[in-house]
């Protein structure tokens, strides 16, 4: 059996960013690392947006920016210049591509394409990674395989997805404005749910468009698909267009407390380590935050289950995803008036946990408090009363 230090399971995002992170730093250059897929990395399977601040380290393969983002409630609609932000988009075989060739030039950390098919944790003596080729040995594994059941089977909290289906569209004539990204257009039927349209322009005749829902359950696939078909209607009558791609996402919106799922010797990493923000579904700039701390963290002799602290953060997540799973109508009129009444660039800061408290207390007044104030005096109780199920 082949033993390694590190087997870090998934070249996505997370595994990419930590396998990189490892290879290029000297103080992991006498520890082995097998990355392991079950995939080759060689389809774009989905696409990346963030916002950041001027530069940053994935600005050589950034696809596109926008430095103007459009949001539409049933009332507001304005475009906003989000400098010094700006929105970027990375596609996913660009990222793979990148990051699978920088990791091959490091001689302690191997690439392979194979399924696990189980882990066991055998404490002192190690992890035994079975595969369908072999079976390895690992001092500490890193998993990134996300399983929504097994967070589905212990709800403590309250479990909503943001889920979507994207069609990549190609028109004939120019009828795009690539200089904004649509962020959220709320102006589609709700339908008792919180409900969005994302669309992100490459060129004048070439946009993703994305149906967009966060809540509880998905929907039948032609469900996203008609209400985008009834978009391009609304929005761009008798545009002819095709399909040239498709994208479809579920990601978990949950305050469920990830690190349950780890054992002695296998730390999930990624979505599947709770590195979704819960309110948003965002993840990939928050993994590579993420993953940076986390190696910085081994090189430190730290102990793993240090690793992930909650924070006050975690708590408004935990009131506002309360209130959207009770009411799943209130998304909109809540993010209308944040989009109204503040500034993005401190929505922004403030999903990006970086504001003061007073500042969190400023955004937290834009909607309406009566939900979060109900919600908030639910929680209390709920804890007071020792009830197991936070919903
Ligand atoms: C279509 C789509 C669009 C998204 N867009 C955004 C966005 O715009 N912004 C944002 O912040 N987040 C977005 N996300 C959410 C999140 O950033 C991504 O899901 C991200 O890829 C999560 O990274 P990860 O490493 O946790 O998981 P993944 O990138 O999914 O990586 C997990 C890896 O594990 C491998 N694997 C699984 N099971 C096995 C097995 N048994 N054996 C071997 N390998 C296995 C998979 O093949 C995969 O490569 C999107 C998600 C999707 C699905």
């Amino acid at each position: 059996m082949k033993e390694y230090d590190f087997i870090i399971i998934g070249a996505g995002a997370a595994g990419l960013m930590i396998a990189d992170g490892m290879g290029k730093d000297p103080a992991f250059k006498d520890k082995s690392i097998l990355l392991l897929d079950k995939e080759d990395k060689t389809t774009n399977d989905r696409t990346w947006c963030f916002w950041e601040k001027g530069q940053g380290t994935f600005d050589t393969i950034i696809h596109k920016q926008w430095d103007d983002i459009y949001f539409a409630g049933k009332n507001h609609r304005k475009t906003y210049s989000i400098a010094p932000y700006s929105y970027k988009m990375i596609r996913g075989i660009d990222f793979y591509t990148n990051f699978l060739e920088r990791i091959a030039s490091y001689p302690n950390v191997t690439f392979r394409q194979e399924v696990v098919n189980n882990i066991l944790d055998e404490q002192n003596i190690g992890v035994k990674v079975i595969t369908d080729k072999t079976t390895y040995v690992a001092k500490q594994v890193f998993d990134s395989q996300f399983n929504f059941k097994k967070i589905a089977d212990r709800p403590k909290y309250p479990i909503l997805q943001q889920h979507f289906i994207g069609w990549f569209i190609r028109t004939k004539e120019p009828v795009f404005d690539p200089s904004k990204a649509t962020f959220m257009d709320f102006s589609v039927e709700q339908k008792g749910n919180t409900r969005f349209m994302y669309v992100l322009p490459f060129s004048k005749n070439y946009a993703l468009f994305e149906y967009t829902l966060f809540s509880a359950s998905l929907l039948p696939k032609e469900e996203y698909e008609v209400a985008i078909k009834e978009y391009m209607d609304t929005h761009f009558k008798d545009v002819e267009f095709e399909i040239v791609e498709k994208e479809r996402g579920s990601i978990p919106m949950t305050c469920f407390d990830f690190t349950e799922l780890n054992s002695g010797n296998v730390y999930h990493i990624g979505t599947a380590g709770g590195w979704s923000k819960p309110s948003t579904g965002y993840t990939f700039r928050n993994t590579a935050i993420k993953s940076e701390a986390l190696i910085q963290h081994l090189k430190e002799n730290k102990p793993l289950h240090s690793f992930q602290k909650r924070n006050r953060f975690w708590f408004y997540d935990v009131l506002l995803l309360n209130i959207l799973y009770r009411n799943n109508a209130l998304g909109r009129s809540i993010f209308e008036s944040l989009f109204a009444k503040r500034k993005p660039q401190l929505i922004f800061k403030f999903l990006d946990e970086e504001t003061r408290w007073y500042e969190d207390v400023y955004i937290m007044m834009a909607p309406n408090p009566v939900p979060f104030v109900k919600s908030l005096i639910r929680h209390v109780y709920w804890i007071l009363i020792g009830k197991k199920k936070r919903w």
